[in-house]
């Protein structure tokens, strides 16, 4: 009798499932070849999908333990002193004691230099500048880099920006940047066109710079995903769903590659100028093509900040490419949060594989080890920010 029940119970059960009647002998529901699963179902042999037993979760609360065993070298202080040619120290510079505790994180990292990227000018850089210098502590490790109003450009406006980095310059400044994501995207010219990347009434800037010797740290587009429609098959759909300002709707942004030719059209024309690539110009997902802009354009160096997600998912890829490319690429960590330093130092120090990255809304994947030889190390941590800008003290870093 209650062997009965059981078998009632599952014939009831097949025949309310939404797979019943599936695959002769098998489970699941048959697709044609060359078509996906329909939403809420998975591919369980070739052709063949069906639904999980019990409600999938969504992306944010599954969070599955990994059970890899595997040898773990957590690496809290860089191997060499590093300089962060990418810093955003905001409110840190400001006074003597926001300074000292600047210092006692970036102690705590091995980040010996940090060069702040906030696009300061006139004033603001020289209060800065000011208070940097009168901390004993922190006077020799930290930078400014000079920033261009890009507002107005027209007749006039080049020798006006000219004469006010030419003051920078005098006030301390040791570069330019970070020249923002918005010029490009959305600054306009007094006509209302865009201003674009390569315009050529910004000529006289760009060759400034080369007068100067000043490296110039220029952040161009975003992630290429933000251009995209966001679809479940975005990689990034998490993110621009959470901070929907980053999408880029292509009815009112330019592309991303157009924005990329017009920075490679300029960086070209600009042979003697230094322009420093941040975030590895958003081609860490495509280190040939990244590769190819190397050769292309040999005063062009990158910056690794906010791209560790790509660099340590290829560890084999990213390694001989760093090797490769290693006097041209320089240590920027972008937003300054001192714990998330370590997962850098990490990737590029060992060889440990699939660990967690420090932000799960940049990508849902793991982090491996690249496997750096210390020379390379060296020269991404120190040696090639300190070789394109004369402005850093050059003595007292290790041989
Ligand atoms: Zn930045």
């Amino acid at each position: 009798m209650r062997r009965m029940h059981v078998a009632v119970g599952l014939v009831a059960l097949v025949l309310n499932s939404p797979t019943a009647g599936a695959q002769r002998g098998g489970r699941g529901t048959p697709i044609p070849a060359g078509e996906a699963c329909p939403a809420g179902q998975t591919e369980i042999r070739p052709r063949t999908c069906m639904a999980p037993e019990a409600p999938a979760p969504n992306i944010l609360d599954y969070r599955p333990k990994s059970t890899l065993v595997t040898p773990v070298h957590m690496v809290p202080t860089a191997k060499y002193p590093a300089i962060d040619f990418h810093g955003h120290p905001q409110g840190l510079l400001g006074t003597a004691d926001a300074l000292g505790r600047l210092g006692a994180s970036l102690d705590s990292l091995n980040v010996r230099m940090m060069i702040s990227a906030d696009n300061m000018s006139g004033d603001r850089l020289k209060s800065t500048i000011t208070a940097v210098r009168a901390s004993d502590r922190m006077k020799d490790r930290v930078r400014v880099l000079a920033g261009i109003n890009f507002q107005n450009v027209g007749p006039g406006w080049a020798a006006k920006a000219v004469a006010q980095l030419e003051a920078d310059v005098a006030a301390g400044a040791v570069g330019v940047g970070e020249i923002p994501k918005s010029f490009g995207l959305s600054v306009r010219k007094p006509d209302g066109s865009r201003l674009k990347i390569d315009d050529p009434e910004l000529d006289p800037i760009w060759d400034a710079c080369a007068r100067l010797k000043l490296p110039v740290f220029i952040h161009t587009a975003d992630p290429q995903e933000f251009f995209k429609p966001a679809d479940y098959t975005n990689e990034r759909w998490l993110e621009i769903s959470l901070f929907p300002d980053r999408r880029y709707p292509q009815d009112r942004y330019p592309s991303f590659e157009t924005l990329a030719m017009e920075r490679d059209n300029m960086i070209t024309k600009h042979r003697n100028t230094t322009f420093v690539v941040a975030h590895m110009a958003w081609y860490a997902n495509d280190l040939g093509h990244l590769g190819k802009m190397m050769d292309d354009m040999p005063n062009m160096l990158t910056e690794v900040g906010a791209v560790l997600y790509d660099i340590g998912r290829q560890p084999r890829a990213a390694h001989d490419f760093f090797v490769k490319y290693q006097d041209r690429i320089l240590f920027g960590k972008d937003s300054f949060q001192p714990e998330e330093y370590p997962y850098y130092w990490r990737v590029f120090e060992t060889n440990d594989d699939y660990f967690d990255y420090y932000r799960g809304y940049h990508a849902f994947w793991k982090l491996y080890g690249i496997g750096l030889p210390d020379a390379v190390l060296k020269k991404v941590y120190f040696q090639n920010a300190l070789r394109i800008t004369p402005g850093i003290p050059q003595t007292g870093w290790p041989k």
